[in-house]
């Protein structure tokens, strides 16, 4: 490995380190990217001086991980991850080591890690590589191989599965057989693994390129049943006509496009999970399925499992709700104030995203790409609604609360009502938003509710 490709920033690093008698390696991802002929992301580093010897050779250091082993250089702006060289044995929770040994040199630390494209170290300054179980000849094959025996691995720890099906996705390589063999036998290790932590990797496997090359060998080796049991169901459950494919190839269909296209998060978990719900509300009406209000039930899953899996409330909330408004059908014959209210049920900031979703829906009907002009009728009313009107939310409205106040309306629920109210009416038309015209209707409603308390 030509030292050319050493960062210069590592190299003075390393110099630190040998000049205190040290040893320092650039391990894990970064290695992989080098090898790979790719620009290394995060700098993670092995060595053989101990936590509080890194401690006391550089300025600034955070104790990150000391248990473990791991502390935190900051560097010149740099961050870089240190770890002692370490073994590891008595795995007890299905993923943390029960007890950290340090060892005296690179190889044996090597040989803990995951995969042989992970088990590679560049020494520094210098960037002789240590590669003791072939990882180099494995990444130009493309082939992603346990280190060591794939089922002791597995049972040491049971993210490895996920991990080497979230390499494959990001890397596009291909699986070694006796990863997919030990897979199913690991699966009582992996059902110990917490929710943060497969999460962690799902997302990384729903933004690499394409999402089914870890779901299908997810699916055939029981993962998919044990980590995502809605979606698994939906294997087999055959579609109308215009679809074709079962609910699961349609789903990993349109979730493949939402990654290739980059989309945000929510949008790639809306395409995963909108179907969900399909295989709960099918019925067979005169020989046709229907799936009514399938996209209800979609949501509420698709709720429960994003909560289980811990997802920040922000991004459940966005894909729930792409995923309950993803059954519109747009016609020429919707009103202006059909177009209006379609604009305030889903949201103005959220009407992209919702185009976005309907696109990979309509990729996955047929694994064909949906024309450019698909949806563009609708896409043009509601530029022409929101360049016509601006009362698409309550502080659109031309009255405020206060306005209300001022002609005897008490606060409360009451006065949400009539606010509300007075939103319908400016959906239907919206030469009425205008305050003294509002506020006549308002009074009105008011008297006619009882809503109004002693004037004021
Ligand atoms: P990326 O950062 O792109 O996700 P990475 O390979 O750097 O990929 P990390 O999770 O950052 O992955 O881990 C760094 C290194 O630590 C890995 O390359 C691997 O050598 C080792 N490692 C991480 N997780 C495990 C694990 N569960 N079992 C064994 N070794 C692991
Ligand atoms: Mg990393």
């Amino acid at each position: 490995m030509g030292n050319a490709r050493i960062h210069p920033i590592l190299k003075e690093v390393a110099g630190i380190f040998n000049r205190a008698g040290k040893q320092v390696f650039l391990v894990g991802g970064a290695v992989r990217d080098i090898v790979r002929g790719k620009k290394a992301h995060d700098w993670d580093l092995a060595t053989d001086a101990r936590p509080e010897e890194v401690i006391a050779l550089f300025k600034k250091v955070i104790p990150t991980g000391i248990k473990h082993g791991t502390v935190t250089i900051l560097y010149k702006g740099n961050s870089l991850e240190v770890t002692t060289f370490r073994t590891e044995s008595d795995y007890r929770d299905g993923r943390r080591p029960g007890r950290v040994e340090y060892a005296a040199a690179i190889e044996e630390d090597l040989s803990r890690r995951d995969f042989t494209m992970n088990a590679m170290a560049l020494e520094l300054p210098g960037g002789r590589l240590a590669d003791p179980f072939g990882g180099a000849e494995d990444i130009k094959r493309g082939i992603i191989r346990c280190v060591g025996r794939a089922e002791e691995r597995f049972d040491e720890d049971g993210l490895r599965p996920l991990r080497a099906l979230r390499f494959a996705a990001q890397l596009g390589f291909t699986l070694d057989g006796a990863i997919l063999e030990a897979i199913p036998g690991a699966l009582g290790t992996t059902a110990k693994v917490s929710p943060e932590r497969v999460r962690d990797e799902l997302d990384k496997i729903l933004t690499s390129p394409k999402p089914s090359a870890a779901f299908l060998p997810m699916e055939k080796t029981g993962l998919l049943a044990l980590l995502l049991p809605d979606l698994a169901a939906c294997r087999g459950v055959e579609q109308k006509g215009y679809h074709r494919f079962d609910v699961l190839d349609h789903s990993l269909l349109a979730c493949d496009y939402a990654a290739a296209h980059g989309f945000p998060l929510h949008v790639i978990l809306a395409a995963l999970l909108h179907d969900i719900g399909k295989p709960r509300t099918r019925d067979l009406k005169e020989g046709v399925w229907t799936f009514h209000n399938h996209e209800r039930e979609s949501a509420r899953l698709a709720r429960n499992i994003l909560t289980s899996f811990r997802y920040p409330n922000a991004v459940t909330g966005a894909t729930v709700h792409l995923i309950e408004e993803h059954m519109f059908f747009y016609e020429d014959a919707w009103t202006d104030a059909a177009v209006r209210r379609f604009i305030i049920r889903v949201g103005e900031e959220n009407l992209h995203d919702l185009y976005a979703l309907r696109r990979c829906d309509t990729y996955g009907t047929a694994g064909v790409a949906p024309s450019p002009t698909l949806l563009l009728p609708l896409m043009r009313r509601v530029e022409a609604a929101l360049a016509q009107s601006r009362a698409f939310s309550l502080k659109d409205l031309a009255v405020s609360g206060k306005d209300l106040m001022a002609i005897g309306v008490t606060p409360g629920p009451g006065m949400g009502t009539i606010l509300n109210e007075l939103l319908e009416t400016v959906v239907d038309d919206p030469a009425l938003n205008r305050k003294e015209a509002l506020l006549e209707i308002a009074a009105n409603y008011a008297r006619t509710h009882g809503l109004t308390g002693p004037p004021a």
